[in-house]
């Protein structure tokens, strides 16, 4: 994995008080006993094998780990869709759980198995299948990192845009999953924006295949989109057909300076206007997480702290020598107009990493901000500078203590926030319960892009109507009677 060992090497957080496996699945236990031989028989060693007890690798993703105890029945490791349908045919014949795994980067806990279950880890489909220039679209094999696509669609001189932090673990699987965003959702837009056609295998074995390559297809329902975001709950997502895009040939990107969030909504403005569709990336961060990024990880700050936000703003177009031009003018214009206080805009390659790897710094907490415990919520964009005064006015007053880092991709409403108290004493019920209340009271979202999983599960009527989440049940039961797909999670 691409993630350092040591972050895997951390305490990570155990709920059981939230850990359910229902009823339904206590019933069938006693049958558990014989699953891996018989599933032995029906796939062989070569897809099947009984997890080593003492490997972490299944049990845990990035936030949470496997209740002490749960039984990993056996881990499928199948080398196409075929194989993927007769284990699960077998599981929901005989009403096993079955738990969907890719990268284990997720930040939920939804690839986390929370009762005796089947793993079907999608790590040897990792191939890419076909790039076609054309149509301007590559097909890869749902356990490909995401690493991997994005060099495959460079290779061929055009480029997929799905960015995170974890690109070199996770797998497009598993964004498909999580309907993953990231750096680049402004422009781009997120992972059910940049997905054409997907097969998927149902609870039931039977092979769902719309690996369709046209932006247009009005025949019936989109399907695929039940799929993206389903968090492993409705089927097994085997491959994929992906959106690609010509590459750019300018990159322009700055940190900027402002005092406070009503100049960020100005410059998000001036940028929206200036740079129209080249803007691709508006990244913002509060004074503390610009510091904890910069000096508290040993490196240089790019801008002296000025206890204002900082922005990360990118440019992506065609002509490199106009588009730098208009870049630059756009933060004179900003400067002059004391909408920017202080700027800086990259000079080459190294300069880009260095100012994203501030950005990307979430990925070192473990080593400097832990335990913590993470927020990914949205709401409009306008509102995000009240929501952080909010959250910081309750929060403070509740634990004058705590340390907070606000940072977000602002432009699409989407806002993070750590929080860490004494060490080793996280209340974390406490404290998403205080957040989310606040998140819901102002009809916004608690998952902008982490998903539901089982972390949030509690939470999820703050952002959903009961109307809404029965609607979700009422989906779930028609594709998934037996409930074996990723049981207990989401709601
Ligand atoms: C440092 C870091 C930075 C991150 N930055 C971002 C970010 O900017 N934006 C963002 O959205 N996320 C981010 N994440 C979260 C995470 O990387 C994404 O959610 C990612 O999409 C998960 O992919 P995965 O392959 O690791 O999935 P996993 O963690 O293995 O699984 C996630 C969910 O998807 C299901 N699943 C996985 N594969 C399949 C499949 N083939 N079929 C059906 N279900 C499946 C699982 O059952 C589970 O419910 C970050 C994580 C880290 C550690």
């Amino acid at each position: 994995l691409g993630i350092p060992a040591a972050v895997y090497a951390l305490p990570t957080r155990i709920r059981p008080t939230r850990v359910s496996c229902g009823p339904q699945f206590r019933r069938w236990l006693p049958i558990s006993v014989s699953t891996l031989a018989q599933l032995l028989q029906v796939l062989g060693p070569e897809v099947i094998s009984a997890p080593d007890p003492d490997a972490d690798r299944y049990r845990r993703d990035f936030s949470v780990t496997a209740p002490a105890g749960v039984r990993i029945l056996a881990l499928a490791r199948p080398r196409n869709s075929a194989e993927v349908a007769a284990v699960l045919r077998f599981c929901n014949e005989r009403g096993v759980a079955v738990v969907p795994q890719g990268g284990m980067t997720g930040l939920v806990g939804g690839a986390v198995p929370i009762s005796a279950c089947v793993i079907i880890s999608l790590e040897r489909m990792r191939a890419i299948l076909e790039i076609d220039r054309v149509a301007g679209t590559l097909t890869v094999e749902a356990g490909a990192p995401l690493q991997a696509v994005q060099e495959a669609a460079d290779a061929a001189d055009l480029m997929f845009p799905l960015d995170l932090g974890s690109r070199g673990s996770c797998q497009i699987g598993g964004n498909a999953a999580t309907n993953a965003g990231g750096n680049r959702v402004l422009r781009y837009g997120m992972m059910r924006d940049l997905v054409l056609g997907i097969e998927v295998v149902l609870a039931d074995g039977s092979v769902l295949s719309s690996l369709h390559k046209m932006l247009k297809n009005n025949s019936g329902y989109d399907l695929r989109q039940l799929f993206i975001g389903s968090e492993g709950t409705l089927g097994v997502i085997t491959t994929l057909v992906l959106k690609l895009f010509p590459k750019p040939r300018s990159q322009s990107t700055a940190l900027c300076m402002l005092r406070d969030y009503a100049a960020v909504l100005q410059l998000l403005g001036a940028a929206r206007a200036g740079l129209a569709a080249n803007l691709s990336a508006f990244e913002v961060m509060w004074p503390a997480f610009y510091d904890l990024g910069t000096t508290g990880l040993g490196r240089k700050p790019p801008l002296a702290a000025s206890g204002g936000l900082c922005v990360l703003l990118e440019a992506q177009g065609v002509d490199a020598a106009q588009d730098s031009l208009r870049f630059e003018q756009l933060i004179a214009a900003s400067m002059e107009s004391a909408i920017v206080s202080d700027a800086v805009i990259a000079q080459s390659q190294r300069e880009v990493r260095e100012f994203w790897d501030i950005r990307d710094c979430p990925g070192e907490f473990p080593a400097v901000f832990w335990p913590q415990i993470s927020f990914d919520v949205s709401v409009p964009t306008g509102d995000i500078g009240a929501l952080v005064q909010e959250l910081r006015d309750v929060l403070l007053e509740r634990w004058p203590a705590i340390q907070l880092l606000f940072f977000g991709h602002a432009a699409d409403g989407n806002l993070h926030l750590s929080a860490r108290t004494a060490p080793d004493v996280l209340p974390e019920q406490e404290i998403e319960q205080l957040v989310y209340e606040v998140v819901g009271r102002r009809k916004g979202a608690i998952s902008a892009e982490h998903g539901i999983g089982l972390q949030k599960r509690p939470y999820l009527y703050h952002s959903r109507s009961a109307a809404e989440i029965a609607t979700m049940r009422r989906l779930k039961a028609a594709l998934d009677p037996r409930g074996v797909l990723n049981p207990g999670k989401i709601f």
